[in-house]
């Protein structure tokens, strides 16, 4: 499991569970890599370079975890002027994991109206 970012991997995942997923990875014998530049794929599997390194994982299978955007379409199509909506959670900013945030917006919206 790889990442460009040079933090450990998963350091930004929820406080409840970012941890469990980590043991299990780490007890499931997977391999994880920080600050990663990705530099190709082909038959032999993934060119990587680490610190500096240039190195050959010979993988059969590549899963890009890309990221994600805010769909915000339903909120745009009822913003006529007529109504007042409120857009939170995972619509709002899907950027990384976080159950926690989409939670607290909720309940804070539920609290003022
Ligand atoms: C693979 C994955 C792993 C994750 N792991 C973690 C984690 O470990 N810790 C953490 O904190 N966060 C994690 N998250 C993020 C977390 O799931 C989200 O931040 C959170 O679910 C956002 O809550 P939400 O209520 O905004 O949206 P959602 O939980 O997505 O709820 C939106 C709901 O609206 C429904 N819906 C959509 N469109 C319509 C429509 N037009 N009409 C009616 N209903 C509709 C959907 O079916 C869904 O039930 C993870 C996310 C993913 C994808």
């Amino acid at each position: 499991m790889l990442q460009r970012k040079h933090s450990k991997p998963g350091a930004t995942l929820g406080k409840t569970t970012g941890w469990i997923h980590r043991l299990s990875l780490r007890q499931a014998g997977v391999e994880m890599l920080s600050g990663v530049e990705y530099d190709s794929i082909d038959d032999q599997g993934l060119h990587i370079t680490v610190g500096g390194e240039q190195r050959l994982l010979a993988v059969d299978h590549v899963i890009i975890c890309a990221g994600q955007n805010p769909n915000r379409t339903l909120a745009d199509e009822l913003e006529d002027g007529t109504r007042t909506v409120h857009v939170i959670g995972g619509a709002d900013e899907a950027r990384e994991l976080d159950a926690e945030r989409a939670i607290r917006q909720g309940a804070e919206l539920a609290s003022r109206l």
